[in-house]
């Protein structure tokens, strides 16, 4: 059997895909290496993404998901500069809220939602090989044997799994970042991170947001690029009981020299990796899977041509990706004022 898809990472970026090829008729695989839930951090989200879930069918898997949502953020960005409160703006409706979403909750959401469409899973299945003939890929060497396919979008996030297997260029945009985070239990008093924190000091920031009922996540990030190490905590939460222990990601700014061929495409942060500060990864996700899936659609209804496809796509993701960094430059050479976070 021949595949019109294989999509390797059920995270965001992954599904977002597997949803919208299956529901233009394609035949997509989805593989995942990870039995669910698993953990990922990046639960913070625009109101913004509102739009983007009720186009995938899930508003309100979402909405009985509960999920901790917030007005806005408190900003701390100038050295000694009082606290701000940046709302996300208002409607008729009330004001807007964004989310605190829980990841191992919303993937799994996403999931269900593939499988639903008839998207086909295979987890846990790790992606080991691409399969070529000649030049062309076409198809994958799995945990499962071996699959054919059409095309492969990859979506394994910052493993980058296809670019490392391809052996393709990474462009890199900043010295190395390493980002250190982690939760910890807040059985008292949560509600002083219902909106979150976001604060700069002399040698990086630190952001601090209620995450679920009883629990608070953290992120720090040093300009030095220095890890700031295992037992690092900031000071407002180290008096709270770990949850799980810290961990450190390397978050140095980066994009593959090649986004997509007339074979494959690389989604998420499998093709594009940004220090959190730039605040929306899991957005870039949804929405680079959505779009490739589009063009995917377009190409077999003739629509578009395969090298159409690929172009249009790495143009509109480059676009993106150099936006985001002039951003994140004016940002911390203190051309901004605050953060993007949106
Ligand atoms: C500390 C930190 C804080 C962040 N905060 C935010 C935030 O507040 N808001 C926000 O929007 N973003 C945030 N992000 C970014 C966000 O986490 C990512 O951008 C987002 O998860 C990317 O989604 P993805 O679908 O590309 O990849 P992922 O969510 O990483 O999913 C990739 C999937 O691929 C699977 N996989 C990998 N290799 C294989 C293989 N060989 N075969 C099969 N499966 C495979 C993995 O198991 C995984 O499930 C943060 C990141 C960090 C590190």
């Amino acid at each position: 059997m021949v595949y019109d898809a294989i999509i390797i990472g059920a995270g965001p970026a992954g599904c977002a895909a597997a949803i919208i090829l299956a529901r233009s008729g394609l035949n997509a695989l989805l593989l995942e290496t990870s039995a669910f839930p698993r953990h990922r951090p990046g639960e913070s989200l625009h109101p913004g993404v509102e739009p983007i879930f009720a186009a995938l069918g899930i508003a309100s898997a979402v909405k009985t998901a509960g999920f901790v949502r917030h007005i806005g953020h408190r900003i701390v960005w100038s050295l000694n500069a009082p606290e701000q409160l940046e709302r996300f703006g208002s409607d008729d409706q009330g004001e807007w809220k964004g989310y605190q979403a829980w990841r191992p909750e919303l993937d799994q959401i996403l999931l269900q939602q593939a499988q639903a469409q008839g998207v086909t899973v295979w987890q846990p299945c790790q992606a080991r090989a691409p399969i070529f003939n000649g030049n062309q890929l076409i198809g994958l060497d799995t945990d499962w044997g071996n699959i054919q396919t059409r095309y492969v979008l990859d979506a394994s996030g910052r493993s980058q799994w296809l670019l490392r297997k391809l052996g393709l260029n990474t462009l890199k945009y900043s010295p190395q970042l390493i980002v250190r985070y982690g939760y910890v239990h807040c059985f008292q008093g949560p509600s002083i991170f219902d909106i979150p924190l976001m604060q700069r000091d002399i040698t990086g920031w630190t952001w601090l947001a209620r995450v679920r009922q009883e629990r608070c996540a953290w992120v720090r990030m040093q300009f030095d690029g220095i890890d700031p190490g295992r037992n690092w905590r900031p000071p407002q939460l180290k008096d709270w009981v770990e949850f799980c222990p810290s961990k450190g990601e390397n978050m140095t700014w980066r994009i593959s020299e090649t986004l997509a061929t007339e074979s494959w495409f690389l989604m998420g942060d499998a093709a594009v990796v940004l220090d959190p500060a730039s605040s929306h990864g899991v957005l870039r996700a949804l929405m680079s899977g959505m779009q490739v899936a589009h063009l995917i659609t377009s190409t077999f209804r003739g629509n578009i041509s395969k090298a159409g496809a690929a172009g249009l796509y790495s143009r509109w993701l480059r676009e993106w990706f150099y936006h985001d960094i002039t951003r994140l430059r004016e940002l911390y050479s203190g051309k901004s004022r605050e953060p993007a976070l949106s």
